[in-house]
């Protein structure tokens, strides 16, 4: 099992270093990831926000094999 092996994978770099590529993880919405804001704006700010950011050699218990449909 690997993240660039799962259908919530989304790759963001193009350079060739397959265990260390970063990319998202779409499984869920996306979280609150700076505290810096003020807790009263940051809901509202789309900066605040991120879907989580993992190597593609990471993998969780979601995993998903990426299937000819998907
Ligand atoms: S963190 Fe889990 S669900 Fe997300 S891409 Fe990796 S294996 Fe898939």
């Amino acid at each position: 099992m690997r993240c660039d092996q799962c259908q919530y994978w989304r790759r963001l770099d193009t350079r060739d270093v397959p265990d260390l590529m970063p990319g998202h993880c779409h499984r869920y919405p996306p979280v609150t990831t700076d505290t810096g804001h003020d807790a009263s704006n940051a809901r509202r700010d789309v900066a605040a926000w991120a879907f989580p950011l993992v190597y593609a050699s990471a993998w969780c218990g979601e995993f998903k094999a990426i299937t000819r449909d998907a």
